[in-house]
């Protein structure tokens, strides 16, 4: 008999492989953090064995899903600047908070989201980092990632704070030549690491000179990854680039090389016809955050437009200041609902095209759809198990449908990411939840002192 480390027998497994596969009466023998072989039950539990083994009789295995975008450091923030548009917002509640977030705050923050995320079924987060006010915080990052053993992408930011109004000057401000030097320490520091991956992120069009933008692309080459950026996400975006560059941000983005870089676009809520043409071409890949984008109140990404003309979009949570949590679940329920009120059509993205997006789909975004997304022989054991026999979710007719448009948290027993189980019945293993629960409500109210952050209800002002 063949060793393994974690034998799973007697599932129904939702592969989307190539064929779509789902095998009932399944297993899955994991070595390291590879899928070693899936197939029959029998077949699996007679050529291997190993020490631990899961019966999922009555269960469904899905693959790890993959938010394609988020700002961890949000989650402490969650709840507040609500009922306002992007500048307003930004203004009253996250460019305030930037100078007094310390390494602790950010820890903590990160920390929970990821253990949010692991409940929810994600297995794979790109967390982007707009900027910080002291030089490490990116590190703090990857360490709560780490910890938590979530697989994620620390999308490297960058933005030109001296431009920033007095008001939310930083005390820390990086040159664009170092914000590339700290890129490549991060990814020489990580090139072995099997669960970080590093990409880069400059914040929004406004964020980068011209030069800036051509040095980013020939950076991203160097470090062989690709580019994320908040594209066209309001009115303003092309405003300014129309201003600053003369053309709109599309146009200016495939002008630089950014369009001819690995891309993953983020919002593009303001798309025209012709620009998804034009990214099309390019076969950028989009990051659709319903949940964010409704409460900001931007325009709906025309999904099924983009679609249609071969693009590949992925689902995310985004920041937690703008949805209020991390909950995957909730992303995977309304990201269709939306877009099936916006084309007033109930057959446009379908329960089997939401999975795709947040898994292969997902995967493709993040330009890892070699070893994420699905579950086949040699790619990465990043998985969850899934029980419908809970209130909101039984009678169960199909697990896809279940899973999108039923499911809570209760239903995730399990989540798996590179072989190893990272989140069992309840129990989160790498970190104590409760501890950072009581210490990021601590933390989170000291902050909100300093940045003079509060909520307004009925004309009075709320304080925690
Ligand atoms: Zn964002």
């Amino acid at each position: 008999m063949k060793t393994a480390d974690i034998l799973i027998k007697n599932a129904t497994i939702v592969t989307m492989n190539t064929q779509r596969e789902i095998l009932q009466e399944a297993g899955m023998a994991i070595h390291g953090d590879r899928i070693l072989k899936i197939g029959k039950s029998q077949d699996i539990t007679k050529e291997y064995h190993a020490e631990k083994v899961i019966d999922a009789r009555g269960k469904t295995i899905f693959p790890g899903m993959i938010n394609t975008h988020n700002h961890f450091f949000q989650v402490l923030l969650k709840g507040l600047g609500k009922d306002r548009g992007l500048l307003a917002w930004l203004e009253g509640s996250v460019q305030k908070a930037f100078r007094y977030i310390e390494e602790e705050d950010l820890y903590l923050a990160t920390a929970m989201g990821c253990i949010e995320l692991l409940k929810t079924g994600v297995t794979t987060v790109l967390d982007y980092q707009y900027l910080h006010n002291r030089p490490m915080m990116n590190d703090v990052v990857i360490k709560a990632m780490e910890d938590t053993g979530i697989r994620g992408i620390l999308a490297r930011g960058y933005s030109d704070t001296k431009q920033f109004p007095e008001a939310f000057r930083l005390d820390y401000n990086e040159t664009e030549q170092q914000f590339f030097d700290d890129a490549l320490r991060l990814s020489n520091l990580h090139q072995h690491n099997p669960n970080i991956d590093i990409a880069l992120a400059p914040g929004i069009i406004w964020s980068m000179t011209e030069d800036g933008y051509r040095n980013l692309v020939q950076v991203a080459k160097q470090m062989n990854t690709f580019i994320t950026m908040h594209t066209i996400e309001t009115k303003e975006d092309n405003e300014f680039s129309i201003e600053q560059y003369g053309m709109p941000t599309i146009d200016f983005f495939e002008q630089v090389g950014i369009l001819s870089s690995p891309f993953l676009a983020v919002h593009c809520a303001e798309i025209t016809k012709q620009e998804i043409k034009k990214l099309a071409l390019y076969d950028v890949r989009v990051s659709y955050n319903a949940i964010s984008n409704m409460m900001m109140g931007y325009k709906t990404l025309p999904v099924e437009d983009l679609i249609k003309e071969g693009m590949t979009v992925g689902l995310a949570t985004d920041g937690a200041a703008s949805n209020d949590n991390q909950n995957m679940l909730q992303v995977l329920k309304i990201s269709p609902l939306w877009q099936k009120a916006f084309y007033q059509n109930p057959a446009v993205l379908s329960a089997s095209r939401v999975l795709e997006m947040a898994t292969i789909d997902g995967a493709k975004c993040v330009f890892k759809d070699k070893e994420l997304g699905s579950l086949e022989e040699g790619k990465k054991a990043d998985f969850f198990i899934y029980n419908h026999l809970k209130c909101g979710s039984v009678p169960m007719v199909d697990s896809v449908v279940n899973l999108v448009y039923c499911a809570d948290s209760s239903n995730i027993e399990t989540t798996v990411v590179g072989g190893k189980i990272v989140y069992d019945q309840g129990k989160i293993m790498g970190v104590e939840e409760e501890q950072l629960i009581t210490r990021l409500q601590k933390n989170a109210v000291l902050l909100w002192k300093k940045a003079d952050l509060y909520n307004t209800q009925w004309g009075k002002r709320i304080d925690y």
